[in-house]
């Protein structure tokens, strides 16, 4: 092989190397969508000094261990739900396909789920703030549920901030997307931290092929809580969740 062969041999790889990624990547980087300017992606190295200078960030390494995408458009709730039980070592009733105790978006179902909300009813439209928390609390845990209506912005700042202090429980937030610039409804994920110089929370979505985990600030996050959701009638909210005895 002459000099000029192995050239043209190794730029035709390469661009065929290229080329190969770029079909697989566009598409990928395509499915999530941009952010609006007041939300700041955890992947940016804002996002990441936010969360290096925050002093309430206690669930967010329990979280990330257990992070997981919704199974499909309606499982927001399941897969918050599922991040939470497993993060607190809560024992799962029915064995999952990988460890007898481990939760997944498929074994959270059991009976006792089926009779506060069955699984073909979430699978169609979600859940609410209350059937979120009533499917949690059929595990052995304790829920404490507060509606965006209930809490002014300064209870709601300090409930969410004293939790997320301590690793031993968790929350989960129910607001509305585009209240903070995102597309679109109702949606529910788990706050991992919280920056007190710039009062933000950070969401971790379980969208993760729609948008990362994000930085938002505390008063449109509260609004956003603040809206009502059309099935319940209720305005969205957070649901705290202790393993029994903690709240
Ligand atoms: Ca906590």
């Amino acid at each position: 092989m002459t000099l000029i062969t192995f050239f043209k041999n190794f730029l035709s790889t390469s661009f065929l190397l290229a080329l190969s990624w770029l079909v697989t990547a566009i598409p990928l980087q395509a499915q999530r969508l941009p952010l609006s300017e007041n939300l700041t992606s955890l992947l940016s190295p804002e996002g990441q000094t936010l969360l290096q200078n925050s002093k309430a960030q206690a669930d967010y390494i329990p979280l990330m261990s257990q992070f997981v995408t919704q199974a499909n458009g309606a499982f927001c709730g399941v897969a918050s739900a599922v991040m939470v039980l497993n993060a607190l070592e809560i024992p799962a009733t029915v064995p999952s396909p990988w460890a007898q105790r481990y939760f997944t978006q498929d074994n959270i179902f059991n009976e006792k789920t089926e009779e506060v909300i069955p699984r073909s009813v979430i699978t169609r439209q979600g859940m609410t703030l209350a059937q979120l928390s009533d499917l949690i609390a059929t595990y052995t845990v304790e829920v404490k549920t507060f509606y965006g209506s209930d809490i002014n912005l300064d209870q709601f700042r300090q409930i969410i901030r004293e939790n997320l202090a301590n690793d031993n429980n968790f929350v989960l937030i129910n607001y509305l997307r585009r209240a903070i610039g995102q597309k679109r409804g109702g949606h529910i994920s788990p706050i991992a931290a919280y920056n007190e110089e710039s009062d933000q929370f950070l969401i971790l979505d379980v969208s993760r092929y729609k948008y990362p985990p994000v930085w938002v600030d505390t008063e449109t996050l509260w609004a956003s809580t603040n809206t009502i959701d059309q099935v319940s009638q209720k305005t969205r909210g957070i649901v705290l969740i202790s393993p029994p005895s903690l709240l």
